[in-house]
């Protein structure tokens, strides 16, 4: 039975992560400092003899006694609103964080997965993002805290790989949603669902004309599993292709919502991307693995959960 750590893992994707390493016959150590994590998340593991929760800040040492065969870094305030509130902590994690984790990961013996992402393009001047662009991002802008501490986690892990011979594997995750998102992290699918459900004006930023692709949670989760099973170590892009703006996005959520709300329009954030894409070649010729779920009913599935909590 192998032995995983996840941190992050009361947050959405870790929480994920962690059913599905669990379905698969893991035993699964959580760990989460719950800043931006909520142990709703996780609350049905509890009492699973194959579960364990640390409440830790993954920036400091983690000790974890016995074998761990494979290290999931995803601990990370993830959301623009996130960095703007935590931006030392944004950095902290995603370089102090994924030293500790790749730490532990050699010293286990361990293989190591880094939570990277579609940020590390930046506002990204090729369309659709492959692998090998390297990017055109803002370093001193209000997202640099995020794309910049990512980055260097890449740089970090890729150090590991080459100087201990530690087995990492690097997924760039593009816009994912679903189930267990935080209905007020400012992420465009929760404010949109959560207004829309309300009745209340989609909030759109600029005029909408900015695109972006949005994955489903289980598909990512299955594209994220295959690539720590494989022995590939440079980075993947994991999401889904179908690319849509802002404005035809909301559009579809307030027709899938049977809503009344209308679109009002706000400020763009400074450095926000004007376009973003993955090109999936790579995945689909290294992991086999494209997206399965359309967006209608994935958003049908985001639905139902918001639906109960708003
Ligand atoms: N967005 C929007 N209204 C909102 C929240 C976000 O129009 O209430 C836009 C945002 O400007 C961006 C896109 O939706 O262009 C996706 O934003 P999100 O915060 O979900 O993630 P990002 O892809 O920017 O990291």
């Amino acid at each position: 039975m192998p032995t995983s750590i996840v941190t992050g893992a009361a947050g959405f994707l870790g929480s994920h992560l962690t059913d599905k390493l669990l379905s698969h016959g893991h035993k699964v150590i959580g760990i989460d400092n719950l800043i931006t994590g909520n142990v709703a998340n996780i609350e049905h593991l509890m009492g699973n003899e194959n579960f364990k929760f640390i409440k830790q800040d993954v920036t400091e040492y983690l000790y974890i006694p016995g074998a761990v065969d494979f290290v999931f870094h995803f601990a990370s305030p993830a959301s623009p609103i996130d960095y703007l509130e935590l931006p030392i902590q944004t950095l902290k994690v995603g370089a102090l964080g994924t030293h500790k984790a790749l730490g532990l990961a050699n010293a286990k013996k361990a293989a190591f997965l880094l939570a990277s992402t579609s940020e590390c393009y930046g506002d990204p001047l090729i369309h659709p993002q492959t692998e090998d662009y390297w990017g055109n991002v803002n370093p001193i802008g209000p997202r640099g805290v995020y794309d910049e501490a990512k980055r260097f986690a890449e740089a970090m892990t890729m150090a590991y790989h080459r100087y201990h011979g530690v087995n990492t594997h690097i997924v760039r995750i593009f816009n994912t949603y679903g189930p267990r998102m935080r209905l007020k992290d400012g992420r465009v699918v929760p404010a949109f669902v959560s207004q829309a459900l309300r009745g209340e004006p989609l909030t759109v930023f600029g005029d909408g004309s900015q695109t972006r692709s949005f994955c489903y949670v289980s598909d990512l989760i299955e594209g994220i599993y295959r690539l720590s099973q494989s022995d590939f170590h440079e980075p993947v892009n994991i999401g889904n292709p179908l690319e849509l703006t802002v404005k035809e996005f909301a559009e579809r959520i307030i027709a899938t919502t049977s809503s009344k709300s209308e679109l009002c329009y706000k400020p763009l954030p400074v450095d926000d991307p004007k376009q973003r894409r993955p090109d999936i070649s790579r995945a689909q010729k290294i992991l086999g693995w494209e997206p399965a779920v359309s967006l209608e009913d994935g958003l049908k599935l985001t639905i139902d959960y918001f639906k109960k909590r708003v």
